[in-house]
C-alpha cells in the first residue's frame, strides 16, 4: 500500500530502533534531522506516519506544528522519549512522573509516545529491549492500520465527490459543481486581474424531439451533443450541465469577444452536421447561447455574470433561435447585440 514513514532524528536514535524499520520491506522510510527540512518535505509530500526523536532540536517544534495544520491532521506521529533529564526524572520520581510526562507529550501534539532505551547510555537487559522494540512495533502496527484506514475514507471521498459533482446521464459536471467552480474561477479572475467568460446554451426545441422520437432517443441526443461540446473546447474550459438541455460552459481568460467565437463554433458545429442515432435514425437540432464576461462589479457568486448570460440566451430564443447573443461588456449599461444568427 506504499505507506510512507519519516523519521526525525539522528543516526544514533536510528541504530537503536527494531530492524523492520531499519531496514522495511511493506513500507518506504526516510531519515530527516533537520526541522526545517522536515516541515518542508512534510508540506510536499506528507508521509502517514512520523517518528520523532525527542532529544533532537526542534522535535516538540515539529509535534506542535504538525498538530496546528489541520490538513496533515491524518499523519500518525509516535514520539520517542530520550531526553536525559526525562528519564532521570522518571527514575527518580516514578509514576507520577511518567504519567504527567505522557500526558504532556500527547498535548504538544503526539499520537503515541514511547519512553525509549537507548543501548549505549544504559545497561538495558536483552528482555527489556525487546519489550521496547516490542511496544514501538505494536504502535507502528496501530499508525500503519490508521493510515491504511485513513487513505480508504480519502478514496471513498472522492469518489462520492465525484458522484455528487458529476452529472450522470452526460458525465459533465453538475449544477452543484458550477456553484463551487464559479465563485472560485470569479475570485481568481479578480485577483489577477484575468478575464472570464461565460456561455449558456439551450437546446431548441428539444421537447419536440423527446415527443417525437421518445425520451430514450432523447438522452441519446443529450450525451453526443455533450461528447460534440467537448471536442469543441479547449482544455481549460470547463462545461456543466446546468439543468435538463440546458449547459454552461466557464471560458477561463476569455474576453467577451474569445467567449463569442467560441460560442459562434459550438453553434456552428452543432447546427452543421446532424446526430447519427443510428445507421436510420438522424436527427438534426439547433442550440442557442448567451454570453457574458466578468465585470468588476459582478458578485463572487456569479449570478449577476449568470444571469446576464440567460437574459442573451433568452432574447436568442426570441429572435429565432439557432444563434449567439453577447452581453457588450464595453457598455456600462447593459446592452444586448445579435452577433450572429
Ligand atoms: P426551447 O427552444 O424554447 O428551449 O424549447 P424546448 O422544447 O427545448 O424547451 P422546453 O423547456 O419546452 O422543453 C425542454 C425539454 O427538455 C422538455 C424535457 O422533457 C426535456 N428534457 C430535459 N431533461 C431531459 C433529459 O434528461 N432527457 C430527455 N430525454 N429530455 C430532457
Ligand atoms: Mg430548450
Ligand atoms: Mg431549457
Amino acid at each position: 500500500m506504499n505507506i510512507s514513514i519519516l523519521v526525525f532524528g539522528k543516526n544514533n536514535f536510528i541504530a537503536t530502533l527494531p530492524d523492520q524499520i531499519r531496514y522495511p520491506t511493506a513500507f518506504s522510510v526516510e531519515v530527516i534531522d533537520n526541522l526545517n527540512q522536515a516541515v518542508s518535505r512534510i508540506q510536499i509530500t506528507p508521509p502517514d506516519i512520523i517518528l520523532v526523536q525527542a532529544s533532537l532540536d526542534g522535535s516538540m517544534e515539529l509535534c506542535s506544528w504538525l498538530k496546528d495544520q489541520t490538513k496533515l491532521s491524518c499523519i500518525y506521529c509516535i514520539l520517542f522519549e530520550d531526553r536525559l533529564q526525562q528519564l532521570t526524572d522518571r527514575n527518580m520520581y516514578g509514576w507520577q512522573s511518567e504519567l504527567e510526562m505522557s500526558a504532556a507529550a500527547l498535548k504538544q501534539g503526539a499520537d503515541a509516545y514511547i519512553w525509549h532505551l537507548i543501548e549505549e547510555k544504559t545497561d538495558h537487559s536483552l528482555a527489556e529491549l525487546t519489550a521496547n522494540h516490542g511496544l514501538i512495533l505494536a504502535q507502528l502496527t496501530v499508525g500503519l492500520q490508521i493510515a491504511q484506514r485513513y487513505r480508504d475514507l480519502i478514496q471513498t471521498n472522492d469518489m462520492l465527490s465525484a458522484i455528487a459533482l458529476t452529472d450522470s446521464l452526460t458525465e459533465l459536471n453538475n449544477r452543484r459543481a458550477l456553484q463551487w467552480e464559479l465563485p472560485r474561477q470569479i475570485k481568481r479572475a479578480k485577483t489577477q486581474k484575468t478575464s472570464l467568460s461565460l456561455i449558456i446554451l439551450d437546446i431548441d426545441h428539444f421537447k419536440k424531439v423527446n415527443d417525437t422520437h421518445g425520451h430514450l432517443i432523447g438522452d441519446r441526443i443529450l450525451q453526443l451533443l455533450c461528447q460534440r461540446l467537448r471536442y469543441n473546447l479547449r482544455c481549460q474550459d470547463i462545461p456543466f450541465r446546468y439543468g435538463g438541455e440546458e449547459f454552461v460552459i466557464l471560458l477561463a481568460n476569455a474576453t467577451d469577444e474569445e467567449a463569442v467565437v467560441v460560442a459562434r463554433r459550438l453553434n456552428q458545429v452543432v447546427s452543421e452536421e446532424p446526430f447519427s442515432l443510428s445507421n436510420k435514425l438522424t436527427i438534426n437540432i439547433t442550440i442557442s447561447l448567451g454570453t457574458a464576461c466578468l465585470k468588476a462589479e459582478d458578485d463572487d457568486q456569479g449570478e449577476s455574470l449568470l444571469h446576464r448570460a440567460d437574459q442573451c440566451l433568452l432574447q436568442a430564443k426570441t429572435a429565432g433561435r439557432n444563434r449567439v447573443i453577447a452581453s457588450n461588456y464595453l457598455c456600462h449599461v447593459p446592452h444586448l447585440k445579435v452577433v450572429s444568427s
